[in-house]
């Protein structure tokens, strides 16, 4: 009996760790940033009056709590919403080693294994949508062309990598990237967005005829953009060269 029991613990003991230590990013220490705030609006749609502020806020919680679901298992800091982006960065920094996971009641000293700066884009045509990534250094890169790859067919329209004096990842020696999933100054986008967060403007009776017709889905964007976000930074830690840079 008791061997049985044994055997049994075993197995339930393998399939936990094969259930929950399948995802590549299960232990990475991942830092987020919502671009703009702290009185920043960013871009802003004017027919809904939405900021792109709110959106990165509301896609930043999203994310963070799908990243930290056990099926995922990874460590999220978020960076205050400072006004430099330096100061976001350091402050994204200074909680990667404040995190205490050895539970020995001090920090653990560790780098952040990535950050990502949550954006969305701006244009003066209405009508204008596409996903773009932004990075700043050589090794930031895969994850850029990652994350690319995975947010594009939020509009089906891929504006490609943009390498950019953002200043991320000079600060710290982080690997980073910043996400432009599509155009908060689209209103079609806007709509999308309006409907995730439940605001009554948007149902599915008052979606514009014309962003239907352009094949805009009601969906939770917020949701699925957040699930994209989880799908690329696997799919960069995942591959044989990626997370190679963020800790020494
Ligand atoms: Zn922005």
């Amino acid at each position: 009996m008791k061997k049985i029991s044994a055997i049994i613990a075993l197995v339930v003991s393998l399939l936990w760790v094969s259930v929950f230590a399948a995802s590549p990013l299960t232990g990475k220490i991942i830092a987020l940033d919502a671009g703009h705030g702290g009185g920043e609006t960013g871009a802003v749609n004017k027919k809904y009056a939405v900021a792109e502020a709110d959106v990165n806020w509301n896609v930043l919680q999203a994310l963070k709590t799908k990243l930290e679901a056990p099926e995922i298992g990874a460590y999220v800091v978020v960076a205050d919403r400072l006004s430099s982006r330096k100061d976001r960065v350091n402050d994204a920094i200074a909680k990667c080693a404040e995190l205490d996971l050895n539970n020995d009641g001090v920090g653990d000293g560790r780098k952040c294994d990535a950050l990502v700066s949550v954006h969305h884009n701006g244009s003066t045509d209405s009508t204008h949508d596409g996903t773009l990534a932004i990075y700043n250094e050589k090794k930031d890169k895969l994850l850029a062309e990652k994350m690319l790859t995975v947010l594009t067919p939020l509009t089906g329209k891929n504006e490609g990598l943009l390498n950019g004096g953002y200043g991320m990842t000079v600060y710290g020696n982080l690997i980073s990237v910043l996400t432009e999933a599509y155009y908060i100054t689209n209103d079609c986008e806007v709509e999308l967005y309006l409907y995730s967060i439940g605001d009554p403007r948007i149902t599915d009776l008052s979606q514009s005829q014309s962003c239907k017709d352009s094949g805009y889905i009601l969906e939770n964007r917020i949701d699925r953009e957040a699930e994209l976000q989880v799908a690329g930074l696997s799919s960069y830690f995942g591959s044989p060269t990626g997370g190679k840079g963020g800790r020494k």
